[in-house]
């Protein structure tokens, strides 16, 4: 936050004490009428319902007739709309990314990265590493009623430590800076570099269960799956892309109730531009897309090489493995949190969660599976209790849809309006 923004946000709150809130103003008490609501929860969707809002919170919803609107509330009229929580992302990055240029952290550009994923109905965003200050002090000042930018929960720096000693050395590093998980890669980027080893992932774990903290791990092969979650790894980031999952893996991630996010468009993202994607001409994802970076996609060069690339050619073929562990994974019981790995260039925020939604629906899950996991499970996942559903004391996060989400997941692209804390986001 600047300083003007600062002066301007702490003399606002001088004010709010000094008078009444009036209706009208952010944290005044709103009223959203008419809408079906797919709360989150179990429960059936909710016709002609009605969403009380009070300070950025939900404060009651239910059918119209059964909820009694305050005086004095303003309403909004959704007659027609539906309505869902607003989605999780439980595996993005944020503030790196300048076009097609990475490390270029700034607390501008995580503002602008927030903005773009809540254009998109993503409010809430979980960065699985590389956050700097600005990060945490966009989480720190976050839950205000006045907010309109998607929520940011930070991981900190990827630890690549190489002794078990200095493993516990930057775990409490992470610690001290107060992130909300630890993230480490287990990985050899296709044989090309080496594999975080045994005993340092097992003291990075140890180390941040004895601090409290989950672990969450990038990783590729099964059996790198299996030793982690052995040494106690606590999330899955990213999809099994090497082999079937077994029932040995399935026993493993339910045993200790852990998530598996599944990235299915990070796997898109390394081979689609070995030609102009379809989508590319796709008006709500020119919205927000530079233009710049889309001319760089679209250079004959660049895309020979990726069509070229063995490493692009193996990671297309990772993402139908990936395809079928969603499905077997799913079925299983195991909780799947919807992520994508958005951030990095050529990622794009925002819209690449609307086609997660899209690619785990053609993996085989149902249209309220999809949207589970993208809601209440992704958010329940990574701890989080005050989003991922429409209930009473949770964040007023929710998207207005002008079609029915549950007939058809690509309906979620129908965006009539995002709202959080119940402030209408910028579209
Ligand atoms: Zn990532």
């Amino acid at each position: 936050m600047t300083l003007p923004c600062r002066i301007a946000l702490a003399a606002s709150l001088v004010f709010a004490t000094l008078i009444p809130v009036p209706a009208q103003s952010p944290g005044g008490v709103k009223a959203f009428t008419g809408a079906r609501v797919i709360d989150g929860t179990d429960r059936t969707p909710i016709d002609n319902a009605t969403i009380v809002v009070r300070g950025g919170k939900i404060v009651a919803v239910g059918p119209g007739a059964s909820v009694t609107v305050p005086a004095g509330a303003e309403r909004i009229a959704l007659t027609g709309k539906h309505v869902i929580p607003g989605l999780v992302n439980a595996h993005g990055h944020v503030g790196n990314t300048v076009g097609m240029e990475q490390g270029k952290y700034s607390a501008d550009n995580v503002l602008r990265d927030l903005r773009t994923y809540a254009a998109y109905g993503v409010t809430t965003v979980y960065s699985l590493g590389d956050d700097q200050e600005a990060g945490f002090k966009a989480r720190d000042t976050q839950n205000v009623p006045t907010l309109d930018r998607s929520r940011l929960y930070v991981a900190g720096p990827v630890l690549a430590p190489k002794t078990p000693d200095e493993a516990r050395k930057q775990v409490g590093e992470v610690a001290a800076m107060k992130a909300d998980i630890v993230k480490i890669r287990v990985d050899d980027n296709l044989g090309s570099t080496p594999k975080m080893a045994p005993e340092i992932y097992k003291a990075v774990i140890d180390e941040a269960h004895k601090k409290n903290m989950r672990v969450a791990v990038h990783l590729f092969y099964l059996e790198d799956a299996k030793a982690v979650l052995d040494a106690g790894a606590d999330f899955i980031a990213h999809s099994v892309r090497d082999a079937e999952v077994d029932d040995a893996v399935i026993g493993m991630l339910k045993r200790r109730d852990v998530c598996y996010c599944p990235t299915l468009m990070r796997e898109v993202s390394t081979f689609v531009y070995e030609s102009t994607p379809a989508w590319f001409s796709d008006p709500l994802f020119l919205k927000h897309a530079d233009a710049k970076t889309l001319e760089q996609l679209k250079e004959p060069a660049r895309q020979t090489a990726m069509k070229n690339s063995r490493s692009a050619q193996r990671y297309k073929a990772g993402l139908e493995v990936a395809n079928r562990n969603l499905k077997k994974l799913s079925d299983a019981g195991i909780k799947i949190a919807m992520g994508t790995d958005t951030g990095p260039p050529a990622r794009f925020q925002g819209y690449f969660e609307l086609m997660e939604l899209e690619m785990m629906a053609k993996a085989g899950l149902t249209p309220k599976q999809v949207l589970a996991s993208a809601t209440r499970d992704a958010a329940r996942c990574q701890k989080l209790n005050d989003v991922g559903t429409l209930e009473a004391n949770k964040w007023a996060d929710f998207v207005v849809l002008d079609a029915d989400p549950l007939a058809n997941i690509s309906n979620t692209r129908k965006i009539s309006a995002v709202y959080i804390a119940g402030n209408k986001a910028a579209q």
